[in-house]
């Protein structure tokens, strides 16, 4: 089994791959020639609403991948991959991974990952001829009663079928898998004696978030420049209440302000999250510690460039892509100092 390490050192060289990745730095390279304005598919003309249609394009969609030799993946190769990268039991009990969309025996030549699915994405894969969409952020996460294109969901999910591709998430199990988006988060911070926050019964270096020990102890805004020029982060919003000097930190990535307590009974000086709410930054106070926000988007996304290039190097005869799509709908302007206090 290739690790993210080797992946990371390999994916330079790789020729499958289309996204040169590093954390803070990434490109996405379409070799399609397709060109085109992703929403240029977008529209009634592209759509069908007709049930009688439906089969007619699955049928399409599917002959799309066919052509190509006997020895094509096919989603369920996908899967396993995927399984094997991030075991679905490493999932937390309320999360919904795995395949969300498709057959298992579906061909594919084409896989896309992204953060979220958006419509955007939906149009880009459609747009890219991929088969299959990974995103980290499942798609049905909340149970549904109808797909209509009344919801964005609904668009989006009819939109895939229609044009034949797959979609799975790993999600929460791909948090937490041994090279997973913490335990990357956690090397590229430059922490080391890593192990898991919430550790599994029984083998503690498995289960959710990361901490570790930096062993050069950093400067708080040093520490905070390294967060953000190794995941790109545009913005960080901090509360440093911890000590000066930071040696133990402690990490989980997206919306995971509810370990902070966790990091503090593992004698962490410093945790990093993507977003948390006022009230979290109020206790990383009175417990005396730093608290690092780096943008749900930016804490994650850099996984997901990285998955490409891990797929294309554990499926080679697969075309790897990133969305280029995939965004912060956040942006940060600041106006300090004019609010009374600060
Ligand atoms: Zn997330």
């Amino acid at each position: 089994m290739i690790g993210g390490r080797e992946i990371r050192e390999l994916v330079g060289v790789l020729s499958g791959v289309e996204s040169a990745v590093s954390f803070g730095m990434e490109s996405c390279v379409s070799r399609s020639g397709k060109g085109g304005s992703i929403g240029s598919g977008l529209g009634e003309s592209g759509e069908s609403n007709s049930r009688e249609l439906w089969a007619g394009h699955w049928g399409i969609a599917r002959e799309m991948g066919k052509g190509k030799g006997a020895s094509m993946a096919t989603v369920s190769d996908v899967c396993r991959t995927l399984e094997e990268l991030a075991p679905v039991g490493l999932a937390e009990s309320w999360d919904n991974v795995g395949l969300l969309l498709g057959h298992r025996n579906w061909e594919v030549s084409t896989l896309m990952t992204c953060l979220t699915l958006t419509e955007r994405v939906a149009a880009e894969a459609v747009e890219r001829g991929v088969q299959m969409v990974i995103t980290h952020h499942p798609i049905l996460f909340r149970s549904a009663k109808r797909l209509t294109d009344e919801t964005a969901e609904g668009r989006i999910i009819m939109k895939l079928m229609t044009s034949g591709i797959a979609v799975y998430s790993a999600h929460t199990a791909f948090d937490s898998a041994t090279a997973g988006i913490n335990q990357q988060l956690a090397e590229h911070f430059g922490l080391t004696e890593i192990c898991a926050l919430r550790g599994r019964q029984g083998d503690p270096s498995l289960g959710a978030g990361r901490m570790g020990r930096l062993q050069n102890p950093l400067g708080r805004e040093e520490f905070l420049d390294r967060v953000a020029t190794v995941t790109g982060a545009d913005w960080v919003q901090w509360v440093a209440a911890g000590p000066e000097v930071i040696q133990r930190v402690a990490v989980g990535c997206g919306a995971a302000g509810d370990f902070l307590a966790d990091a503090a009974v593992a004698g962490c000086d410093t945790f990093v999250t993507g977003e948390a709410r006022f009230h979290t930054a109020i206790e990383a106070e009175s417990r005396g510690m730093n608290l690092v926000l780096l943008g749900h988007y930016a804490s994650e996304r850099p996984a997901m460039v990285e998955l490409a290039a891990t797929l294309g190097v554990r499926l080679p005869d697969l075309r790897c892509v990133v969305s280029a799509q995939d965004r912060d709908p956040l942006q940060a302007r600041l106006y300090a100092g004019r609010m009374p206090g600060r």
